[in-house]
């Protein structure tokens, strides 16, 4: 139901419109391919992604010799469907101990979703404990804390301007002591340029190599989805800079532009694996294929 809501907004820019432009339509053609191509172009779905798409609907529409509607939609609900659940991959903590790291720029909602995420973690009976590892900024390291508090779990932080890799080491070392299940680290998010990028999160990972080899790895880029094609564009920038396990897409409610998770998926090869649906603890959904197509188009 949440997903639901969340989706709301995209529903209406992707699927109302594809419904519409399918009721003016009596006619199967070229012309109503050119239809939905613009609406699926300008959801955000990307170029490429949108051309895979409608070749594949011509395809499946000739082959079956369909020419309805109804039978269109349903044609492309299913093509979307599968190619959201091609690269379907959960987000793996077990065993434990497990760490994930959490890069991505500021403001995209990383602070959140590291709150959500331990939230989530310690509703399933999971001790987990936070690292300030954003040290540029003293209201990342207060927000994080704040986070903290309100979820209801520990924090290691050093003050603002210090080492980033101090605060994780000290945390991997408090996390082993204390058998802790889940390390949550927050990362710097400034995005000077690429190279800067991959010597702070190098530094960063090699301490997490050297002193937490046996634990279970999730590297998660979060991105924002309501800056549609720049999100594309920025996880690209770090799927280069670093080992992307995983993709996060928050503010999903708060644009049409949902289906950038369909370029994000077809265009990176990186799993999307959280989906944030709002500013609550409890919107963010593991992403889930059947289940996103469905909230589209029912
Ligand atoms: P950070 O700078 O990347 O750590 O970003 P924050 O976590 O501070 O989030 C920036 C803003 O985005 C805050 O106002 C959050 O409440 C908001 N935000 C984060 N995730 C979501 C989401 O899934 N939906 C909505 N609507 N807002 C979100």
């Amino acid at each position: 139901q949440r997903l639901k809501e969340g989706l709301s907004k995209t529903k209406k820019g992707i699927t109302d419109r594809i419904d519409n432009v399918l009721k003016v339509y009596v006619k199967v053609d070229e012309e109503l391919f050119e239809e939905l191509e613009e609406i699926l172009i300008t959801s955000d779905i990307g170029v490429n992604t949108t051309m895979k798409i409608i070749e594949e609907l011509r395809d499946r529409v000739k082959s079956k010799k369909i020419t309805e509607g109804s039978g269109v939609r349903e044609e492309l609900k299913d093509i979307i469907t599968e190619m959201l659940e091609g690269e379907e991959e959960k987000l793996k903590v077990d065993p434990s101990p497990a760490i994930i790291l959490v890069v991505g720029v500021n403001g995209v909602g990383k602070t959140t979703t590291i709150g959500k995420l331990a939230n989530k973690f310690k509703k399933e009976g999971k001790s987990v404990l936070l690292a300030a590892g954003d040290t540029f900024r003293a209201a990342a390291i207060d927000q994080l804390e704040i986070w903290a508090n309100r979820v209801g779990v520990d924090i290691v932080k050093h003050s603002e301007g210090s080492d980033p890799g101090a605060v994780v080491y000290d945390a991997i070392k408090a996390a082993q002591s204390r058998k802790a299940d889940i390390l949550i680290c927050d990362t710097a998010g400034r995005l000077h340029n690429k190279k800067n990028l991959m010597s702070e999160l190098g530094k960063v990972f090699k301490i997490v190599e050297k002193e937490y080899e046996n634990a279970t790895r999730e590297v998660l880029l979060v991105v924002d989805a309501t800056t549609g094609q720049n999100a594309v564009q920025q996880a690209k920038v770090f799927k280069e800079a670093a080992n992307i396990t995983g993709i996060v897409l928050t503010k999903l409610d708060g644009t049409a532009k949902g289906g950038v998770v369909l370029a994000v998926k077809s265009e990176l090869d990186v799993p999307v694996k959280l989906i944030g649906v709002g500013e609550k603890m409890e919107d963010l959904q593991e992403f889930n294929a059947k289940e996103f197509a469905k909230a589209l188009f029912e």
